[in-house]
This record gives structure tokens, C-alpha cells and sequence, in this order.
């Protein structure tokens, strides 16, 4: 009977309380908001980067810098022209070259970037940087960190919202997010889904299109990260990825779509 009401419960949140993700039209729990979950988001970016080397004046960290910029204004262009610019209210992008062997790239809620030095040489060129960075900025515009969120939120019982949660266990709600943003282990492993790592290829693919870059490198970026992966230790980006397969299918699947934007894009 118990379990009955709590499944009736969840099931009356997620119909009152969801979200639509672009391009991908997948509904998605959502009973956090953008105003609770960016100052977290802020707070934490301002923690690892106060603990890590940034390559602020070099010709590397000024490419990330660049080439984030446009894939940027590429989403916020789309949002704009598609009337959903609430996605990016209150958002301040943000994108830091870390000085790190890691192979690895992430984006936090509120579009604040980080690349390591170590997935680069994968990269090799502008193009491959646009890969990466349409791929993580597409988490933040799908909300999936704050979809992690609520789903623990749900689970741990805190179905107030994220005050009530604070005020009630303080402690566990910090630990909820903190996984969500894939800080609950080690820093910078982010921790989504396989679909959720798929839905973030789809949009990546398509921002980085209007944004100007050639998407038929993005499959060619995902092999050449898989050939990095056969050697003896994976690279951490790939350990929570789906399959390179299953992408690189997924992405050419959508490549004619990709095309047009990239087309229209006239570079
Ligand atoms: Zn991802």
C-alpha cells in the first residue's frame, strides 16, 4: 500500500512537475529550478578552479575560450529563434583551460565550461574542441544535472523542492547535487546517463552545426577518441560514456539534419 502511494506520489510530481528538453522533445522530472541549483553551480565552478592550474594566456586556453564563445551564441541563437530563451536566463558562461593529464571536459548548470589539457592531442584542431564542447554545453541546455538532482531528490524522500530539502537535510541535499554535477567521487567524473550522454551527442551535433563546424568530424572525433581508449587505462571520458557504436550510429543518423544548420550557418 505504502510503495502504491509513493509510486502515485512520484507519478503526480513528474505530470506537474516537468520539462521539456529542445530538439530531443524528451520530457524530463524536473522540481528544482535554475535560480536554486546556479548559485550552487557557481560556488562549486569558483572551488575547482581556485584548486587547478588555468591556462588563461596561451594559445590553447584562448582556443578554448574561442571556440566556446561561438558554440555559446550558436545555442543561444537557436534558443532565441526557437522562443526558448528561459533555458539560458540567468546563465554565465564561463570556459577554463585546466592544466591536467586527465582526459576529460565537462560543462556545470549555468554554462560554466571546463577543458583539460589532456584531451587536447584528441581534439587536434578547432573542430575537434567543438565536438567536445557542443557535447558538454548540450548537458547544461537539456538540464541534466538538474534532472540527476530531482530524480535523488525523489528517491531521498525531499519532495518539497530544494529550500525545503535544505531546511530538512541539509547535508544529503548538498551531496545530491554534488553527484548530480558528478563532484560525489572524483572531482570531474561526470556521472549522466547512457540516454542522457546520447541526448547530449544529438544537440551537441546541431550546435556545433549552426556554430559553423563541419559535424561530419564528430564522428571522426569519437573514433579517434576510442582508438585512445584501446590502450591500457581508458581515458575517465570515456568510462561514463555510452559505446563509441552505438554514438557514432546515433550521430549519423542525424548528420543530414546537422548538415542543413551547418549549411545555413554560411562559413
Ligand atoms: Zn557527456
Amino acid at each position: 500500500m505504502y510503495k502504491k502511494i509513493i509510486a502515485f506520489l512520484v507519478f503526480g510530481l513528474f505530470a506537474y512537475s516537468c520539462a521539456t528538453v529542445p530538439l530531443s522533445g524528451r520530457r524530463q522530472l524536473s522540481i528544482v529550478s535554475n535560480a536554486e541549483v546556479l548559485p550552487l553551480s557557481y560556488d562549486q565552478y569558483g572551488e575547482v578552479l581556485k584548486e587547478s592550474k588555468i591556462l588563461t594566456d596561451t594559445p590553447e586556453g584562448r582556443q578554448v575560450v574561442t571556440v566556446g564563445r561561438r558554440i555559446a551564441s550558436a545555442v543561444e541563437k537557436y534558443l532565441e529563434e526557437n522562443d526558448l530563451s528561459d533555458i539560458t536566463k540567468g546563465f554565465a558562461w564561463e570556459f577554463n583551460l585546466i592544466e591536467s593529464e586527465q582526459v576529460n571536459a565537462w560543462c556545470m548548470p549555468g554554462g560554466k565550461v571546463a577543458f583539460y589539457t589532456g584531451i587536447l592531442p584528441i581534439c587536434q584542431d578547432d573542430t575537434g574542441i567543438a565536438v567536445v564542447m557542443g557535447h558538454e554545453v548540450a548537458h547544461a541546455i537539456a538540464n541534466h544535472a538538474r534532472e540527476r538532482m530531482s530524480q535523488g531528490m525523489v528517491a531521498n524522500g525531499l519532495l518539497g523542492g530544494l529550500q525545503a530539502a535544505m531546511g530538512e537535510n541539509p547535508s544529503l541535499t548538498q551531496t545530491i547535487f554534488l553527484q548530480a554535477v558528478g563532484f560525489g567521487g572524483q572531482v570531474g567524473m561526470l556521472k549522466f546517463s547512457r540516454d542522457q550522454e546520447l541526448e547530449a551527442d544529438q544537440l551537441g551535433l546541431i550546435f556545433m552545426a549552426i556554430a559553423g563546424y563541419d559535424p561530419r568530424e564528430a564522428p571522426i572525433f569519437w573514433e579517434r577518441m576510442n582508438a585512445q581508449s584501446s590502450g591500457q587505462r581508458p581515458p575517465e571520458f570515456l568510462s561514463t560514456h555510452p559505446g563509441p557504436e552505438r554514438r557514432i550510429d546515433q550521430l549519423n543518423e542525424q548528420m543530414g539534419k546537422a548538415l542543413e544548420y551547418y549549411e545555413a550557418s554560411g562559413r
